[in-house]
């Protein structure tokens, strides 16, 4: 049996520590924070909840299969999105349905999205044999000749969006699916044009009561499988002799002996502060930081007719906001805006006739002194593009509240509030990304900075991905296998 520790109680720390745990090793996992959950995080406010992270979860059986039992709802709309020229599309779980919309919207262009939807699972089953299946670094076993062109075929989002459409707007469509990831669809790779597929093959899913409730659950499992969870314990350092770790400090002065460390914390946080390594440091620097999030909140009178669960309401130049993100590093002068309210499927949510929405708009990572303006301001900002969209708040409005890089950045020690580390950018992107493996034994890591990346099935994958990594190195000596 090893002695584990789990620095940070984020989805992917809180995955690889249950396997481990169940695999026989005694783990202890320390959260800064007061509560697990990490991004996965919520806000209360006069009866109004808002989730602070995701909201949208795919490939649910990824929980079912850790023990997660709790009620899920599969979302009839997935998505809708609505064009600067006013015109919108529904985006739906069935193919069929899904490329009857796409004919509606652009006249000969839904036989282009059932091959683009033919590409994006053909990708998505290359990676599931590769990308995903084990760490960065080993030839996959289940891997075929040509999954590699599969996942890098050497184009951009953008590039692949291009291939399939000629129609503008589903070309913003395609390329928003960079955000996913914290990246641009004119850097990013073709790669990212799988998630279609993940949404069009097994849904998109709400908890009942707020995605938050995954992490209560996950929590629930660590203490049925014996981790020992200390919250409000920051680590200060991980200790390491030259070839091996030794443990970690916390923020206390406490020192607490390992066999292995699994670092859930961002991986520029582990080689910036925590185990300094300026090499690993330039490597990621080279992908550049993923984009931050601005969030507005606001607490809404009345219900707004039709409104679906999940909208994404585009700008009128989607080149010149990436380039505003990425390029010149400000928030994008015309942003889109991402738009979340779950009290349309979930009445718990928000006080009976209103309702609780979460307004997401891409921006760097990064010093929000570069801002130009203050974030209420920019709050206004978003504001006023919606309205001008076709979803004016004005009278509506009880509360709002804003949420910037930096606010995200100090709730989950993610350096500049960077949802996902570090950004997809160039063909070989996903293969540049942190690995799994430190540099010394005994060093893993896990969550949305590492492989395989951020979302959280992904950060659930990596999780197992480590467990299995850890328990391959060190084998519990009670025989249970980490599953
Ligand atoms: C605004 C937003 C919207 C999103 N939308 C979606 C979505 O719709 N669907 C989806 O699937 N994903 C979404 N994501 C991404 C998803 O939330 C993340 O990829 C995932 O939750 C990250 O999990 P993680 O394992 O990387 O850990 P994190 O959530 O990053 O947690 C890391 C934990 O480590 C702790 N920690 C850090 N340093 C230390 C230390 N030194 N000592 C102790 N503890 C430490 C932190 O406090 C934190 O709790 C969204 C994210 C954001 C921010």
């Amino acid at each position: 049996m090893a002695e584990v520790i789990v620095v940070g109680g984020g989805v992917g720390g809180m995955v690889a520590a249950l396997l481990l745990a169940r695999g026989g090793h005694r783990v202890r996992l320390y959260e800064k924070l007061d509560r697990l959950g990490g991004k996965l995080a919520e806000r209360e406010r006069d009866g109004f909840a808002f989730s602070l992270g995701p909201s949208l979860l795919t490939l649910p059986e990824v929980f079912r299969e850790l023990g997660v039992t709790r009620e899920l709802v599969e979302l009839d709309e997935l998505c809708r999105y609505r064009f600067a020229d006013g015109s919108e599309l529904r985006a739906y779980r069935d193919p069929a349905r899904m490329a009857a919309e796409v004919e509606r919207l652009a006249p000969g262009e839904g036989a282009s999205w059932r091959a683009f939807h033919q590409w994006a699972a053909t990708c998505l089953d290359a990676s599931r044999r590769t990308f995903f299946a084990g760490p960065l670094g080993r030839r996959p076993e289940q891997a075929r000749l040509g999954d590699l062109r599969a996942v890098a075929p050497g184009r951009t989002l953008d590039g692949l969006a291009r291939r399939f459409f000629r129609d503008p707007r589903l070309r913003q469509y395609v390329g928003r699916y960079a955000t996913y990831a914290g990246s641009s669809p004119y850097r990013a790779p073709a790669a990212l044009g799988c998630v279609p597929a993940i949404e069009h093959g097994d849904g998109g899913w709400y908890v009942r009561g707020g995605l938050p409730r995954l992490a209560d659950d996950l929590a629930c499992l660590l203490l049925g499988a014996g981790v020992d969870v200390r919250t409000g314990a920051e680590v200060a350092e991980v200790t390491a002799g030259p070839s091996a770790v030794s443990g970690v400090v916390l923020a206390s002065g406490e020192r607490v002996a390992a066999d292995a460390v699994v670092v859930n914390a961002d991986a520029a946080a582990l080689y910036g502060r925590l185990l300094p390594d300026r090499r690993r440091l330039r490597r990621m620097a080279r992908l550049g930081p993923s984009s931050s999030a601005f969030l507005l909140l606001a607490g809404v009178t009345g219900r707004t007719e039709g409104l679906p669960h999940h909208s994404v309401v585009f700008s009128a130049d989607y080149r010149g906001e990436f380039a505003d993100i990425f390029g010149r590093r400000v928030p994008p002068h015309d942003p889109t805006v991402y738009i979340g309210c779950s009290a349309v499927d979930d009445p718990s949510q928000a006080p009976a006739g209103a309702e609780n929405w979460v307004m997401l708009v891409n921006v760097p990572a990064g010093d929000p002194g570069r801002w130009p303006m203050t974030p209420d301001a920019y709050g206004d900002r978003v504001l006023e593009t919606l309205a001008r969209r076709g979803h004016d708040l004005s009278g509506r409005l009880r509360f709002t509240e804003t949420f910037t890089p930096a606010d995200l950045s100090e709730r989950y020690g993610a350096p500049g509030g960077a949802i996902y580390g570090t950004a997809y950018r160039g063909a070989l992107a996903p293969f540049r990304r942190p690995g799994n493996r430190g540099p010394r034994r005994g060093l893993y890591l896990v969550g949305g900075s590492a492989h395989p990346g951020g979302g959280l099935p992904l950060v659930a994958m990596g999780g197992r991905i480590v467990a299995s990594l850890v328990q391959q190195d060190m084998p519990a000596r009670t025989g249970t296998e980490a599953r």
